[in-house]
This record gives C-alpha cells, sequence and structure tokens, in this order.
C-alpha cells in the first residue's frame, strides 16, 4: 500500500447515491467544506431505480433542474389491471387514475437513476467545487463521545483506502446489483446521452493504494442498503428477507400487448408482472422468478437467474399476447427485504440516510424518493450548523421527523408487496379494488403530498383548534402547497415550489392581502418597520441571526404575495424592506408576487389564497423552512412571535438580545 495521509473536514458524506448526493448539494450550496467518496469506478448510468414521485420533482423544482427530468422522463397517469376473463383469456379490469391534479404540478415520472444523479451532480457542480471522490473505501470508523457535545469538535475519525492502479479487487459497488452489473450489462458511449460520457471512464487513480485518514464534524452515512457506516456503529436493523425472489428488466419490447406503454400488473395463473413505461421507449418489467424454499430466505442461487429465463417468464404470464426484445438496456436479480434501523443517527453527529435506513421491495417506486428525501432533510440541517447558522440542537429533528416516515414506508410496503405474489384461486377478481384500496390509503404519503412533520423547534404546531384559522390549509410539518403566481414586477408566472428555491435560506411569507384596502397598507407598513427594525431596539429580526457565510448576508428571505388586482396597484407601492435594493443589482424584482388570474396562464387562476386557506384581505404571515415545509404561521401582526420561533432555531449575532428588545 502507498503512503497514509491525515485531513480534517467539516462533513464527510459516505456513499453517492440518491440520498449521499442530495446530502451534498446542500454542502455545495451553502459552502460547507465538504468531502462526498464512494467505492464505485463510476456513477450509475443505467437501470437501478426509476420511479419519481411528484414531491421529489417538487424539491427537484427548488434545486432549479425539474424541467431536466420532465424533458427525458416518461409520465405516468394511471395503473391498469389484467386479470383472466371469463374465457380464461387475459382482460384490462380496471384504469386507476394515479394523478391528481389539484395537488402538484408534478406527475409520477419515470427516468433511471443514473440521469437524476447526473442532474444533481451537475447542480453540485454549479454551485462549488464539491466532487465526489471514487474508488474510496471507508475502511474504519472511531467515535469520541466526550468530544460530542462540543460543535467545533471533530469526533469521528474515518480511514479510507483511495484505491490505486495496484488494487485488484476494486468493487463495483454494493448491493442487489452487483452481480448482474459484473454478469454483462454493457455501459457504453451509444447507450449514454453525451452529458454522461466524460464519466464514463474511471477516474485516474494513484499508483498505488493511498490509506488516508480523515477527521470529520459529522458524516453522513449514506452507503446503501449494506450500510458499513449503520454496522460499524452496531445499529440493529429490524426484518428479514421475503421469500421472493424478483427478476427486473429494462428492454425495448416487441409486443402486441395494448398496455405495453402504460403502467400494468398482469395477473394470470403463471404469475404476476408489472409493467412499467420509461424514458427512449424503454419498458422495465418487474417479474417474480424464484420463491426460496421456507427457511432458506438467506440463499438463493443468482446464478440460475438469466435474462433469457426473465424473457420466457413475461411471455408466459403475458400470453397469448406476444412478447419478445432485441435491445435489453439493463437486468437484475433481486430478493425483497423489509428492513429498518433501529436508530437513524449517533449522537446527532453521525447520521444514516436512505436505503442505510430502510429497504423495502422496489415495486412502490419509493425508495429512491425516500432516499433522496433523507438526504435533502439531514443536508440542509447539518449545513447550517456547520456554518454556524442553525442551533445544533436542531438536528434532534432528522430522526424525529425521518424515523416515523421510514416506519411508515415499510408498512406500505406489508401492504403492498403481498398483492404482487403469485396468485391464488379467486383472488385475481378482487385484485383490483384492492391494490386501489391500498394505494388510496398511502397516496398521500407515497406521493408526498403530506409528511407530517411533528412538532418541534422547527415545526410550531397548534395548540388548539382553529388557531390557525387565519391560514387554514398552511399547516407547520407539512409542505406548502404549491400555487402558481404572478410575479408582480414583470407580469410572468412561476411556480411556488421554484419561487422557493432551496438556497439554505429560511423564508417569510408576507401574504399581504389586498394592499388596495387603506387599513391592510397600514399594517403592512407596520410590519415592514418592525422586519426593518425601525423600531425603539432598532435591531432587525432578519439582520439578528448570524450570516451563511459566503453566501447570505442574512439567513432569511423575505417574499410577499399579495392579493390586489395585478393592474391596480404598483411595485414601488410596497414598503422598500419587502423589496429591497442593492447597489449593484437594483431593486430585487423577484421579492412581490401577486395571486391575480392570468389571462395567458390557466395554472395562475387567482386562487392561491384559497387554497392556502387565508382571507384574501387580511392575509397572514408565514415562516418556510429552508427544504419548503411549513415551520410557523401567524398574523401580519405577529412579529414578536415570529421572532421567538426563529430565535428557537437559528444562532443570533449577539446571544444577549431578547425578542423584547426587537420591538
Ligand atoms: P445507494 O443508491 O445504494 O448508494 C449507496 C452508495 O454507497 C453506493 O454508490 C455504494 O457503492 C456506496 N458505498 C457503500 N459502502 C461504501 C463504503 N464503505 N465506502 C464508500 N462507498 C460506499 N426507488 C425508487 O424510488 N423508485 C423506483 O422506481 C425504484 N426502483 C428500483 C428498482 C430496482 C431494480 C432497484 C435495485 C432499486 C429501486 N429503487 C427504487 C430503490 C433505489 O434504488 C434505492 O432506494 C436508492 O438507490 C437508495 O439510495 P441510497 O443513496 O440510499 O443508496
Amino acid at each position: 500500500e502507498g503512503k497514509s495521509a491525515h485531513s480534517q473536514i467539516d462533513v464527510l458524506i459516505i456513499g453517492a447515491g440518491p440520498s449521499g448526493l442530495m446530502a451534498a448539494y446542500w454542502m455545495a450550496r451553502c459552502g460547507v467544506n465538504a468531502r462526498i467518496i464512494d467505492n464505485r469506478d463510476t456513477k450509475v448510468f443505467l437501470g437501478h431505480a426509476d420511479g419519481l414521485r411528484a414531491r421529489t420533482l417538487e424539491l427537484f423544482d427548488s434545486m432549479g433542474f425539474q424541467h431536466r427530468v420532465l424533458q427525458e422522463g416518461s409520465i405516468s397517469t394511471e395503473a391498469n389491471i389484467w386479470v383472466p376473463g371469463p374465457q380464461g383469456k387475459l382482460v384490462r379490469q380496471a384504469q386507476i387514475d394515479i394523478f391528481r391534479v389539484d395537488e402538484s404540478p408534478f406527475h409520477n415520472t419515470r427516468l433511471n437513476q443514473g440521469r437524476i444523479e447526473r442532474f444533481i451532480l451537475d447542480s453540485i457542480r454549479e454551485n462549488s467545487d464539491l466532487d465526489v471522490e471514487r474508488s474510496v473505501i471507508a475502511d474504519s470508523l472511531e467515535y469520541d463521545e466526550d468530544l460530542g457535545n462540543d460543535p467545533n469538535s471533530y469526533p469521528i475519525t474515518v480511514k479510507v483506502r483511495v484505491l490505486g492502479e495496484d488494487d485488484l479487487n476494486r468493487p463495483r459497488g454494493q448491493g442487489i446489483d452487483a452481480e448482474s452489473e459484473a454478469a454483462g450489462n454493457e455501459i457504453n458511449r451509444s447507450n449514454l446521452l453525451p452529458d454522461d460520457w466524460a464519466d464514463l471512464a474511471p477516474r485516474k487513480k494513484p499508483q498505488k493504494t493511498q490509506v488516508e485518514t480523515i477527521k470529520a464534524k459529522y458524516l453522513i452515512g449514506c452507503d446503501g442498503a449494506h450500510s458499513w457506516t449503520r454496522k460499524q456503529l452496531n445499529i440493529p436493523v429490524e426484518g428479514s428477507n421475503t421469500d421472493h425472489i424478483w427478476g427486473v428488466i429494462d428492454v425495448i419490447p416487441l409486443s402486441d400487448f395494448p398496455d405495453i406503454r402504460r403502467v400494468s400488473v398482469v395477473n394470470n395463473a403463471a404469475g404476476t408482472i408489472l409493467v412499467i413505461p420509461r424514458e427512449r421507449g424503454l419498458v422495465r418489467f418487474y417479474v417474480p422468478v424464484q420463491t426460496c424454499e421456507a427457511g432458506a430466505t438467506d440463499r438463493f442461487d443468482r446464478s440460475k437467474i438469466t435474462p433469457e429465463l426473465i424473457r420466457e417468464r413475461v411471455q408466459g404470464i403475458l400470453a397469448p399476447f406476444t412478447f419478445d426484445f432485441k435491445e435489453c438496456s439493463w437486468w437484475t436479480v433481486y430478493q425483497v427485504g423489509q428492513r429498518i434501523a433501529t436508530q437513524s443517527t449517533k449522537d446527532n453527529r453521525i447520521f444514516l440516510a436512505g436505503d442505510a435506513v430502510h429497504t423495502h421491495s422496489p415495486k412502490m417506486g419509493l425508495g429512491m424518493n425516500m432516499s433522496m428525501q433523507d438526504g435533502f432533510n439531514v443536508g440542509w440541517k447539518i449545513a447550517l450548523a456547520v456554518a454556524g447558522t442553525l442551533q445544533p440542537e436542531i438536528l434532534d429533528t432528522y430522526a424525529s421527523e425521518r424515523h416515523p416516515l421510514a416506519e411508515m414506508l415499510l408498512d406500505f410496503d406489508r401492504h403492498w408487496s403481498p398483492m404482487f405474489t403469485d396468485p391464488k384461486p379467486g383472488v385475481a377478481d378482487t385484485k383490483a379494488s384492492e391494490m386501489a384500496l391500498v394505494a388510496r390509503r398511502f397516496e398521500d404519503f407515497a406521493d408526498g403530498w403530506k409528511v407530517f412533520y411533528p412538532a418541534s423547534s422547527l415545526v410550531r404546531k397548534a395548540e388548539y383548534d382553529d388557531e390557525f384559522a387565519f391560514a387554514r390549509h398552511m399547516i407547520p410539518g407539512e409542505r406548502v402547497r404549491p400555487v402558481r403566481l404572478r410575479n408582480h414586477a414583470d407580469g410572468g408566472t412561476r411556480w411556488t415550489t421554484r419561487a422557493l428555491e432551496s438556497d439554505g435560506r429560511f423564508r417569510i411569507l408576507v401574504l399581504a392581502g389586498d394592499i388596495r384596502n387603506p387599513m391592510q397598507k397600514q399594517r403592512i407598513e407596520t410590519l415592514s418597520q418592525a422586519l426593518a427594525g425601525q423600531t425603539r431596539s432598532g435591531i432587525s429580526p432578519l439582520s439578528r441571526y448570524l450570516e451563511i457565510h459566503g453566501r447570505f448576508k442574512s439567513p432569511i428571505d423575505v417574499l410577499t404575495i399579495h392579493t390586489s388586482p395585478w393592474k391596480e396597484v404598483e411595485f414601488f407601492d410596497f414598503p422598500e424592506i419587502l423589496r429591497p435594493f442593492d447597489p449593484v443589482n437594483g431593486w430585487a424584482y423577484d421579492k412581490i408576487w401577486c395571486d391575480d388570474a392570468c389571462m395567458f396562464d390557466r395554472y395562475c387562476d387567482g386562487t392561491a389564497y384559497e387554497k392556502w386557506g387565508v382571507d384574501r384581505v387580511l392575509g397572514a404571515l408565514v415562516v418556510v423552512r429552508p427544504d419548503q415545509y411549513i415551520g410557523w404561521v401567524g398574523e401580519l401582526g405577529d412579529v414578536e412571535e415570529l421572532t421567538h420561533y426563529l430565535d428557537g432555531i437559528l444562532v443570533k449575532k449577539s446571544p444577549t438580545d431578547d425578542v423584547e428588545a426587537v420591538l
């Protein structure tokens, strides 16, 4: 082995899959001194996860690249269920809508994991010079508990091996697909998009393998289902492998099955398959290929399963419809495991995210979504804590917010997976209604409409019914329901998912109501004076907290959304603090928005306040966290309570300032 080196870093991320990259995004956005390592030679290119839920696309919009997914992906709007009819021939039993127009601008979309990783990697590069260090394996972990309480200490020591040309046992990655990749999922320039070509060749490696000792303040273990980090911490997992082995194959199908380009479950005596249309003419098939013998769920002979065997299984189940393929872009075989780690953090210094915490059947299309949302949740909190902006105690909320969702994920899987196991006599008839019931029961959770984050310093819940009657549908702990608004300055329209950019800042939404009303205008003036610090104390809540160093002078941004008709008020009718002036960039034209119907854009229909349950004259005041979940709601005059809420989260420039002094 080559030389050994020592280094220090604020945040170390192990694993550059979907969850690790999401966490890394925040490090890049907030300018955190971070590193991300992965034992694979290259990124993922083909196959793997492919289903994106609407909430994930909303996050992508806030990160600035949702349009790339829409451009390349394939949208699924309904699920079809096929079962044997009276004559035994397959018939379409049901068409279940799987979209909701009123909840989100985005829908279930299919695009392979490799492209998603591409987009996140590009976004990371646009914001910093953080890059994934590949062929680097975490080998040992030590944690010094005595240092755990000092946020400036480096309690974590990780030894990594930086693989050199001399290393002959380079792992191709871990997880369920490692073997099948070795068995010949060929990746070359012809089946990749040009922007992935540069990543195709493994990076240049040192001549000799090197060992590096990295000391870190925080560690995020995003290292997948077999999480090395989790094992080092001796965190147990609960659950087990199920006895079903599935094949997955991505092909260009040659078939006369009518729903081959629609999501379908086909269920007959020969078994059940799931048909998932994908980008670039591909269709994915999930096929049961084997059932383990009782008591032998940890052992099955992977080598017996081949693309040919999967082809035959699909042909058998789809018959009498035809099925074949010439082009296979990727395939794998996996055993469903339903497992959950009992903990997702050690002392709020080491965190686990994604498959490291939860694994389940891929057929729900949720693993990557949940993993990315874990990485997103823990990422902004650690980034701001390291920046010194967020109080480190807030890191408690990672486990309290995400762990219950991991449990719900497994609960969903326990209800969903059995629907795909081999049919029992008489079950086919009830299949559609059963599936629809389960899908509906978990829909809000699966699509991400509702995440139910519990009360904490970050989430100020109502203490009694109707406490937040002035903003009935702005529920702390839930996401801001997306609406389309009109920019006051230029009249253009935008979804809130984009306007609430994921840049690390909390946002105060001033729902200003109708400022043509003189009393309302006066309320906005008074609020603006408090926000600007034009009070006895002269302290503004906007400049009260430590900056995000090198990025933003204040960790708080203010957006104003009013209901006056667009043509009846002017940009300059709003107090200056709501549209601040910058000597170089001029007035902040992107800060004032209007909830008014717009002739050229039918999505911008002037119903934002109604969807949010806010009075169109009186408005409200809302604080949105950096991840677009609602933290606090109040009335326009409640600046004192708002400051109390922020005081419980952010680090004050002057620790002795108390709220009363603000007003
Ligand atoms: P991973 O993607 O597993 O990434 C972990 C990374 O850590 C890997 O790159 C690994 O090489 C690296 N690593 C591990 N140990 C070390 C170490 N010691 N040192 C350095 N690096 C290390 N999810 C969906 O949401 N929708 C779907 O439609 C869907 N379909 C799927 C279909 C299939 C066939 C499969 C296999 C999965 C599917 N999933 C789906 C699940 C999804 O792929 C996973 O949930 C997701 O990839 C988990 O992301 P992650 O970042 O947590 O872990």
